[in-house]
């Protein structure tokens, strides 16, 4: 009954919406995806009356088919009502060149949030639904900003444990001092000495490792995943693209129907994916735009139809956006294939074994219908942060400002653009500042102050005395033992 979702890598792999919510991950290592996902569709000519926790509530019940009308409104409210700085969520904003969809209102100052205050309600509701009997250990590699949204998110949560592991040197002061500092008796924070790509790959493997799950499983703990690979957190974030354009019209920048332009910073793929979703289901979408930093091995893929992950991973002042392996990705290659499972396991093993693909010239041309890319390397993302600062008195973090050099490439005028804003520039203040000025002027925080002081742009709550709170987590260890680390620890949260 409402085994609606599966595999993407093999068709009897079949689970209900609240189970898929649960495990995260398929057991054959492939992502849930709906088979029937252009079918159902949200009613979009009745945007424009809606808030926010409205349109969430359309979103949710394309997706949920298991969930009451009385739970999906219960967890659209716990999940965002006062957790906000406005009760707009996600406020779009216009600039001379674009609309920004200010994404990073949220309690940890990222995207991320938007998700991850979603899935935690998610899971508990789940947990009840299925009568379930264990609790849940989320295992989350994070390149930065996942680990303290999940953190905030899942902290003290009944029947849930969490552990975040992040690359070692790889994320920035906030984000390190985020997490480190982070409350709760269910929690556990670990670097590792490795990239991003290190910490999801460890993690992959333990989720298809039966022995681990069988040492769990005598503590009555089983396995689930905040990363963006989650259909938990895939959902809730189409809302802010139904969100955006409901916006649109309000105002009267587009007729009902119109179709708009997203251009999306990315990284796992997890949120332009979800509006390539939003799209499937009836959002007017003209085209949604990749944007790459200089690890742009999408930006390759989606120009050549090979994607190759040979190559160097580069530290960046995007570091979110580090990243060589887009989990994401085989969803689209699963629709852009005709939902050909045999197809996406094919080439699903080929990445693990040679560490590269390349699709049919079919899929590429559907993938290209409604997606095109760019990119920008540090220098000019820096550049990108001076120049939008001083003509539209607005400053962009540095993954936005990727995303807003690569509108300012080759800006459409047909149609209106949404460039999505995913982090406050606060969390990365140090590539912020340095993009304004040229002198080396104190630590992170004090640059905050400076910063502050300078723009008028206000410090979001959560950073404010961020360095003075005391420092709860120190662990590191190698990137094979995280396994190990993880059966040590489990029993302590
Ligand atoms: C995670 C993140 C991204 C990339 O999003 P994906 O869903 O991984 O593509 C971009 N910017 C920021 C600030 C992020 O935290």
């Amino acid at each position: 009954m409402n085994k609606v979702y599966e595999s993407t890598r093999d068709k009897n792999e079949r689970i209900e919406p609240a189970k898929a919510i649960l495990q995260g991950l398929s057991n054959d290592g492939g992502l849930f995806v709906l088979s029937d996902l252009t079918s159902r569709k949200l009613d979009v000519s009745s945007l424009a009356d809606k808030d926010y926790y409205e349109i969430a509530q359309d979103v949710l019940t394309v997706f949920l088919d298991d969930f009451t009308k009385e739970e999906i409104k219960d967890c659209v409210y716990n999940a965002y009502k006062g957790k906000f700085s406005t009760d707009e969520i996600t406020p779009l904003v216009k600039l001379s060149d674009a609309f920004v969809l200010e994404l990073f209102n949220g309690p940890t100052s990222a995207f991320k949030d938007v998700g991850l205050s979603m899935l935690p309600q998610l899971t508990s509701t789940s947990l009840k639904k299925t009568n379930a009997d264990y609790d849940v250990l989320i295992l989350t590699a994070t390149s930065g900003d996942t680990g303290k949204a999940a953190l905030e998110g899942f902290k003290d949560v009944d029947k849930t444990k969490i552990m975040v592991f992040y690359p070692n040197d790889g994320v920035s002061k906030v984000q390190e001092t985020q997490m480190k500092t982070q409350q709760g008796k269910n929690v556990k924070v670990c670097a590792i000495e490795g990239n991003f790509d290190d910490a999801q790959s460890g993690i992959k493997k333990l989720f298809v490792d039966d022995a681990f799950k069988a040492e769990l499983a005598k503590e009555n703990i089983r396995l689930s995943s905040a990363n963006s690979i989650n259909i938990g957190r895939l959902i809730p974030q189409m809302v802010y693209y139904f969100y955006a354009y409901a916006q649109l019209v309000k105002t009267g920048e587009i007729k009902m129907g119109d179709k708009v332009n997203y251009i999306v910073p990315t990284g796992n793929f997890g949120n332009i994916l979800a509006g390539y979703y939003a799209k499937q289901i009836g959002l007017p979408v003209n085209k949604l735009v990749c944007a790459s930093n200089d690890n742009n091995v999408l930006y390759d893929f989606i120009q050549s139809g090979e994607y190759n992950r040979k190559r160097n991973f580069l530290k960046t002042i995007s570091p979110s956006m580090d990243i060589l392996i887009s989990s994401n990705l085989e969803r689209l290659l699963y629709y852009a294939s005709g939902c050909d499972n045999a197809y996406i396991k094919e080439i699903m093993d080929e990445l693990n074994t040679k560490g590269s693909y390349k699709v049919k010239e079919d899929v590429l041309k559907s993938i290209q219908k409604d997606f095109t890319c760019g990119y920008a390397t540090n220098e000019q993302t820096a550049e990108t942060i001076k120049t939008v600062y001083e003509k539209d008195d607005y400053l962009l973090d540095p993954h936005t400002a990727v995303a807003y050099k690569v509108l300012l490439d080759d800006v459409d005028k047909e149609h209106k653009n949404v460039v999505l804003s995913t982090a406050s520039p606060y969390k990365f203040t140090d590539s912020v500042y340095h993009s304004l000025h040229s002198d080396d002027a104190g630590d992170e925080f004090e640059l905050m102050k400076k910063l502050n002081e300078e723009t008028g742009v206000a410090i979001p709550k959560n950073l404010q005395d961020l360095d003075k709170l005391p420092v709860l987590h120190e662990d590191v260890i190698e990137k094979d033992e995280m396994k190990e680390y993880v059966l040590k620890n489990v029993k302590e949260i």
